[in-house]
């Protein structure tokens, strides 16, 4: 699987649960890795066109860095949901949200002879990887679902509520390949 990556985004943000941590903020680095196929977004034709590209994943990132969160697996979980929301044909993503010296060090005294020992962490951070790939339940051919609203199937205003309604029930989700739906598609 080939990646395509922006690394080392760097950002002041106010993310954390400590007071200081949301009023001076402090500094992070963000890594986001994505693997499209040219094959796959040609199996949805209507894709062929969108091809990732740096600045709209800077873009993302920035937009979303510049909401204060308590966590950094939320920040990891809503780029990727905005990375899934722009780039409808990644094959797979993975997001790295990385906290530059956390707020955690501590002191402890070992023994009697010698001195306190201070620790620190140079960094925290939080990944998540997902994976798109996956087959058609109709034919087996291989395809890409995002597995939530954020999926190009969803946006295929020509299928019929109703026939939305059947696919689910009979093969528990509407995204078929781009043939099978042809054959649903009013
Ligand atoms: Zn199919
Ligand atoms: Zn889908």
């Amino acid at each position: 699987m080939a990646w395509i990556a922006l690394e080392g985004m760097r950002f002041h943000a106010f993310h954390g649960v400590y007071e200081a941590e949301q009023i001076l903020g402090g500094a992070y680095i963000v890594d986001v890795y994505v693997s499209t196929g040219i094959a796959a977004a040609a199996a949805n034709d209507s894709l062929a066109n969108t091809h990732v590209n740096y600045e709209t994943v800077f873009q993302i990132c920035l937009v979303e860095m510049a909401k204060p969160r308590k966590l950094l697996e939320t920040i990891v979980t809503s780029i990727i949901r905005q990375l899934k929301h722009q780039f409808p044909s990644m094959k797979a993503v993975r997001v790295r949200v990385k906290k530059v010296n956390p707020p955690i060090f501590g002191r402890m005294q070992v023994s009697e002879k010698h001195p306190a020992i201070g620790g620190q962490a140079a960094a925290a951070w939080v990944e998540d990887e997902q994976d798109f790939v996956s087959r058609c339940p109709r034919c087996q051919r291989e395809l890409l679902c995002y597995q939530d609203d954020t999926c190009w199937c969803n946006t295929l205003t020509t299928l019929h509520p109703a026939t939305r309604e059947t696919l689910t029930r009979q093969f528990g989700t509407t995204c078929l390949c781009n043939n099978c739906l042809k054959l649903y598609a009013g």
